[in-house]
């Protein structure tokens, strides 16, 4: 078995809304520099995308969406399907910047498939709003669901479907909802402080596939401890029963303090704690296969360079102290293209990123929300919602 894959090439800059969109591809390439700075990605040979092609986004979307689409562009105001929105504005070239970014998490996919790693990252993709006929939340086309479908056509019948980002993965439940073979588990700030307004506990999947959807909405404000806490309760007690072949995890890091779209107060050393994680829970239910992607992140120079350089470094066993000083070559170049920024100085935030396990017994503000989560799914997969040994 090979060393893990990293899909990555410039191209992917871009997907790009233009000047003041909060979406801002400098974000990735930020987040490569780091990475290279820091030797993460010293002797990888990084994947070169190609765009999907229309056989494969229509795994995710109708034609009629894809069409409408690549004619956005010329199309004017009245293109529909959510194109033209404040949200998710049109630019030129969409339609190719997009089949780019699902074509890389399909690289990465592919990979896991035909058995050339087991584990595989490409920091692009994670655009889990789109929806299977409109665009939605600065997401045109759904790269995870699209790689989803195509494992499950490609030798994969359980796949494990875990949302770190800030914001509900909607569009990647909405697409599975009624599918048994694709547990989705979305970890967000509750629906009713944040867009996209959905996630609800009680959301658990349709007729068929009941339990297979899984939502943690946690209260704004939730700090890398109650995240944690949550994610422990909840999360390895379905995949022990689930026994999923692959993790897909999206990895939108908007759940930082300082992120401008969310509130919830986790740390880059959090998120550092949440790759490992992950990691932990690829190698004990799904033999180690793992494919790890973005997804949200606006805090785009403090934030997300750092905290995407931890999971490519976790991908590749590469785990980086978060006391580790920032490169001053790195903070050269950030300073010159942002100079009126506060920039980091270490890898992370001098945060202790540890949590109390739940016990079910002393109480604390996350724990409503593990509560109404375990008492939704868990008698679905045959567990006890009161019991913290399942
Ligand atoms: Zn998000």
């Amino acid at each position: 078995m090979h060393s893990p894959a990293v899909v990555w090439h410039s191209s992917l800059l871009s997907y790009d809304f233009g000047a003041g969109h909060p979406f801002n591809p400098v974000r990735l390439d930020l987040a490569v520099r780091l990475a290279r700075e820091l030797g993460v990605l010293d002797g990888v040979s990084l994947l070169v995308p190609e765009e999907a092609e229309e056989r494969d986004l229509v795994r995710a979307h109708t034609a009629n969406y894809v069409d409408a689409v690549k004619r956005a562009p010329e199309a004017g105001f009245d293109v529909g399907h959510g194109l033209g929105t404040g949200d998710t504005p049109v630019f030129a070239n969409m339609h190719s910047a997009a089949s780019l970014v699902v074509g890389s998490t399909l690289l990465a996919a592919r990979q896991l498939a035909e058995g050339r790693a087991k584990r595989a990252v490409n920091i692009a993709g994670g655009l889990h709003h789109a929806m299977h006929d409109h665009a939605s939340g600065f997401c045109v086309y759904n790269d995870c669901s699209v790689a989803i479908s195509w494992l499950l056509d490609n030798g994969f019948d359980r796949i494990a479907y875990i949302d770190t980002d800030v914001h509900h993965g909607d569009g990647v439940q909405a697409a599975f909802y009624d599918d048994p073979r694709v547990l989705t588990i979305s970890l967000h700030q509750h629906p009713m402080t944040l867009f996209p307004g959905t996630g609800f506990p009680g959301d658990v999947g349709g007729s068929g596939a009941e339990g297979r959807s899984v939502n943690v909405a946690l209260p704004p404000r939730t700090p890398d401890s109650g995240w944690l806490r949550a994610f422990h309760a909840i999360v390895p007690g379905l995949l022990e029963e689930f026994r999923p072949q692959v993790l897909l995890t999206q990895c939108g890091v908007d759940s930082h303090d300082e992120d401008p779209l969310a509130e919830l107060a986790l740390t880059v050393d959090g998120h550092r704690r949440i790759y490992q994680e992950l990691r932990s829970l690829a190698e004990q239910y799904a033999d180690g296969m793992w494919l790890a992607v973005g997804g949200g992140g606006y805090q785009l120079v403090r934030v997300v360079p750092r905290s995407w350089t931890h999971l490519m470094a976790t991908v590749l066993d590469r785990d980086i102290d978060p006391h580790t000083p920032v490169p001053p070559i790195w903070m050269a170049s950030v300073g010159e293209a942002a100079p009126n920024t506060d920039l980091p100085v270490t890898m992370g935030d001098g945060a202790p990123a540890e949590f109390t396990p739940w016990d079910g017994m002393s109480e604390e503000p996350v724990d409503t929300a593990i509560r109404e989560t375990r008492k939704a799914v868990y008698p679905l997969h045959g567990l006890d919602p009161n019991d913290p040994r399942d």
